[in-house]
């Protein structure tokens, strides 16, 4: 095992090939900017042979200055039975003008004969001659070994033979490929284990890289398997996102890497950027951000029940296996129903509020009276804060709510459209705006800003970035409650508030409200 490892990212190539994934070119620039930023070493940005906006992204690449990172352009082999020069899709790898290559060849007998249809010895020239025909135009190469553990399990020598040839050919890692995401741990290990031994005993002195997919919920375990067995480059995307279930997700391989095997591969401050590159990583590719993944999703550190909350208090690693700073997550406490005062004491210490005993025994009855009425604070916290802060003599509302008013029209040529007025009380002043929306909810949001932005211009950079509604079985039949959850953002952090009533628009107002006053707060 070696003492650091290169990340190679795939996001922009074999992430984009994911279900309901499309990054726009911009989306690609933004994303390979803030890989660069955290330390990726390698970025891998598309495949000019297979569509027109991955060669203008390589266009494009070179005019930005990165720090440190190196862009990777992808393809495969040339195609049988034609020289390399010939292969207008080699032709374009060279076109990128990137420092770094990566092809992609087979490793598989059965794909051989029956997907290339070609003869194993001109599968072996076709990896050696694009190889070194890369290698003579000056780039770094890195061969791609497609199906290597599912070639090798086929037919061993065949798919050693393959590595060798690559090798020989000058490739500078020879990077093995569980393409099909389905091998377990203690193979890749050993697998890897024995190519190394082999490749070591033939001519060329390529490095070993792993690439995995998601299949069997083993593409980080296998990537750490392999790395222990020598591998010394780690392939992988941002979020795990990728063709079927997904690719090794380096948002929980590099912490794994760096914190469970120490194995470093980016610096301890960049470490802790990584839950806001996740995120961020969500919000391009237009997904919601899981929060039940490893290391950076919301609820990776959160507690609910009292006892782990008492427990976290006294000792903090008592529920939680590492600190969640270092990846730049937080602990959380959440609020409910099942809640302690012990859990209200502790989110008003991490919300910066210096709660009583009795303040927290106040706040915790007001959760559980609105519970009771449809409200929900676990996803709420923002609405719970608040909740202590207006509990403090000092604090005084941003602004009061005077009136309000929606209108939902349907217009002939103009379809649906929405429209909202809002008095409220700033200070001493009265402000009385107006707005349109795509929805009624859109046009309060936009009215209640108009309204606050002159007096607070810092809501410009808050958004709705998430609106989530449940209609709720009440007590009674006759009318059902409505609970509307915002998530709202400002660009490094994110807050959810909630809402509940009978009235759709007035949970929505409530929530809104709450999020635009967490907005103003200082700690916010
Ligand atoms: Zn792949």
């Amino acid at each position: 095992m070696y003492a650091a490892v290169f990340i190679y990212d795939t996001t922009l190539r074999d992430g984009a090939q994911a279900e309901g994934i499309s990054f726009s070119l911009e989306d690609k620039i933004r994303i390979a900017q803030r890989l660069d930023a955290i330390g990726v070493p390698f970025i891998e940005g598309g495949w000019p042979g297979s569509n027109a906006k991955d060669v203008e992204f390589f266009r494009r690449i070179q005019t930005i200055p990165l720090k440190q990172a190196q862009v990777a352009a992808f393809g495969a082999t040339r195609r049988a039975g034609i020289a390399c020069d010939a292969d207008s899709q080699v032709a374009l790898l060279l076109a990128a003008e990137t420092p770094v290559v990566a092809i992609v060849g087979k490793s598989w007998d059965l794909h051989v004969h029956h997907v290339l249809e070609t003869t194993l010895a001109e599968n072996l020239a076709m990896v050696a001659d694009t190889v070194r025909y890369l290698k003579a135009h000056g780039r770094q190469v890195f061969y791609d070994a497609e199906h290597f553990f599912d070639g090798y399990k086929a037919n061993p020598s065949y798919a050693l033979e393959c590595a060798a040839a690559a090798q020989e050919a000058g490739a500078d890692v020879v990077v093995l490929c569980d393409t099909n995401g389905g091998t377990m741990p203690w193979e890749i290990e050993e697998i890897v284990r024995k190519t190394r031994m082999h490749l070591t005993e033939q001519p060329g002195a390529s490095a070993l890289g792993i690439h995995t997919h998601d299949d069997a919920g083993m593409a980080a375990a296998n990537a750490l398997a392999a790395v222990r067995a020598g591998c010394i480059q780690v392939q992988g995307t941002l979020n795990g996102i990728g063709e079927r279930v997904g690719n090794c997700n380096l948002c929980t391989v590099i912490p794994n890497l760096q914190l469970k095997l120490g194995v470093r591969c980016l610096e301890d401050e960049q470490l802790r950027r990584l839950t806001e590159l996740s995120r961020f990583a969500s919000e391009t590719a237009n997904l919601a951000p899981n929060p039940r993944v490893p290391y950076v999703g919301a609820s990776a550190f959160a507690h609910k029940g009292g006892i782990h909350v008492s427990a976290v208090m006294k000792v903090e690693h008592s529920y939680q296996h590492i600190d969640p700073t270092l990846v730049g997550n937080e602990r959380r406490v959440l609020i409910s129903e099942l809640s302690g005062r012990g859990n209200l004491l502790y989110k008003a210490q991490q919300f910066g509020v210096d709660a009583s005993k009795e303040e927290a025994r106040q706040v915790l009855a007001q959760v559980k009276e609105q519970e009771s009425r449809g409200f929900y604070y676990e996803g709420a916290e923002a609405s719970v804060a608040l909740m202590l802060h207006r509990l403090k003599p000092g604090y005084r509302r941003p602004f009061e709510l005077i009136d309000f008013m929606v209108v939902v029209e349907h217009r002939q040529g103009r379809g649906i459209f929405a429209e909202a007025s809002v008095k409220v009380k700033v200070g001493a002043e009265v402000m009385h705006t107006a707005a349109e929306g795509n929805g009624p909810v859109n046009a309060l949001d936009q009215a209640l800003r108009k309204a606050l932005i002159p007096h607070y211009p810092r809501l410009a950079d808050v958004h709705l970035a998430d609106f989530k509604v449940r209609i709720l079985d009440g007590e009674s039949a006759t009318a059902a409650t409505t609970r509307v959850i915002i998530t709202t953002q400002n660009g490094h952090r994110d807050w959810s508030t909630v809402g509940s009533s009978p009235n759709i628009i007035e949970s929505s107002w409530q929530s809104l409200v709450d999020s635009m006053e967490y907005a103003l707060l200082p700690e916010a």
